[in-house]
């Protein structure tokens, strides 16, 4: 399925292009129609999983519809911390940095002075944090009673967080007539009791964690000093099973420094990254996918949406500064079921990374011994 499937509009799908989406991830295919319809949402996905477009497009396109040019807040959408807030703003800011329309961002912690400035000049969308949100409600610097599209975003971290009784404010004061977008990685009693009232015949979406898929994936860790990685790389491409391989580096010139390295060993490798024309990305892709090139060494913006069937080896040469990144770029690998590996190079500076990984998926990735370039300073002690 692609973008134009969704029947979004061109504005739209030219941000996406922007953007280097190439095609819907699943809650995106599933919630993008049933908004576009009108339709209240149940969706129970977690981050990384392209919630926030699934629901920023959508609002995004019926915003654009002439019976929605009215006065007034038509989109309101309430996240738990500043962090999503801030990220859900760049969201709609960059799909729709060419719609003509006007986003507010509010949240606590900074003066109030500039947000409330914001929403004197007359906004279509508000993202805000429900603290400061209730606050400038309360001294009438914002009004509700025009939203359209209601988004509750991470509900059941807001429960934790205790913001319950100011959601709660917040409700009263929207108009019954709208259509939700709720959220919640999970459901408890006490969110039901939220979706019973806030959403009237809502459909429901489940997306399954992305941590789930990184369970049928060998994955290991080579300790090694950073100026070893070349040769422990070398050392692995050795491996005549290993038919083609995703290498992960976190920068462009990173990539381009692995290419050349493996270039001169005569293992035939490219690079893909935001540097390169779209034609030579392409290029790069196309060699893979027909096994002319064995490894393709990629940067994660440059990686995302590539599709690649067979892949058994992704190998990340640095690790991510983000854990979900870590998911992500092993997710390339075992798709559909099919068996995979993903090792990672862990040096002493990225040792923290690794912590933060382990946290995510749970259990300490065993590390993998006995090669020649191993560093026995910093292994798996530091791991715990
Ligand atoms: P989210 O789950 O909304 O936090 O999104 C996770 C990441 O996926 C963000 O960095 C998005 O920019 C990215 N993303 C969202 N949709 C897509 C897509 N269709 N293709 C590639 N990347 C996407």
């Amino acid at each position: 399925m692609t973008f134009q499937d969704l029947n979004l509009i061109t504005p739209l799908l030219d941000a996406l292009t922007r953007q280097g989406y190439s095609k819907p991830t699943p809650i995106q295919e599933k919630a993008i129609p049933c908004i576009l319809e009108g339709k209240d949402i149940l969706g129970c996905a977690q981050t990384g999983t392209g919630k926030t477009a699934a629901f920023a497009l959508p609002i995004l396109q019926l915003l654009s519809k002439p019976e929605n040019k009215t006065q007034g807040i038509k989109a309101l959408v309430l996240a738990p911390t500043r962090e999503l807030a801030l990220q859900i703003h760049e969201s709609f800011k960059a799909y729709g940095n060419n719609m003509n329309l006007k986003y507010a961002l509010i949240f606590g912690g900074v003066s109030q002075h500039g947000q409330v400035n914001s929403l004197r000049t007359g906004v279509d969308v508000v993202i805000a944090t429900p603290g400061r949100l209730l606050d400038l409600m309360q001294q009438r610097h914002v009004k509700l009673n025009s939203i359209k599209f209601f988004v509750l975003d991470e509900a059941d971290r807001m429960l934790d967080m205790g913001f319950i009784n100011d959601i709660k404010k917040i409700i009263t004061q929207l108009p019954a007539k709208k259509q939700t977008i709720f959220l919640s990685a999970t459901i408890s009693p006490e969110i039901r009791k939220l979706t019973d009232k806030l959403l009237q015949h809502p459909v429901s979406i489940n997306i399954e964690p992305v941590k789930s898929t990184a369970a049928l994936i060998q994955q290991g860790i080579y300790y090694v000093n950073k100026e070893n990685k070349k040769a422990l790389l070398n050392h692995i491409l050795k491996d005549a099973m290993i038919e083609n391989a995703l290498v992960f580096t976190r920068t462009k010139r990173g990539a381009d420094k692995v290419v050349k390295d493996l270039n001169k060993n005569k293992i035939k490798a490219e690079a893909i990254h935001g540097n390169k024309s779209q034609n030579a990305r392409e290029r790069a892709l196309k060699g893979f996918k027909n096994k002319t090139t064995r490894v393709l060494v990629a940067t994660d913006i440059a990686s995302r949406g590539i599709d690649i069937d067979s892949l058994n080896y992704v190998i990340n040469y640095e690790l991510p500064e983000e854990a979900a990144t870590y998911v992500h770029r092993i997710g390339r690998t075992g798709r559909a079921g099919a068996s995979g590996t993903a090792v990672s190079f862990c040096s002493p500076d990225e040792v923290t990374y690794l912590r933060d990984i382990n946290k995510l998926l749970n259990r300490n990735i065993e590390e993998i011994k006995g090669h020649p370039f191993g560093n026995n300073g910093t292994a798996a002690s530091k791991n715990k």
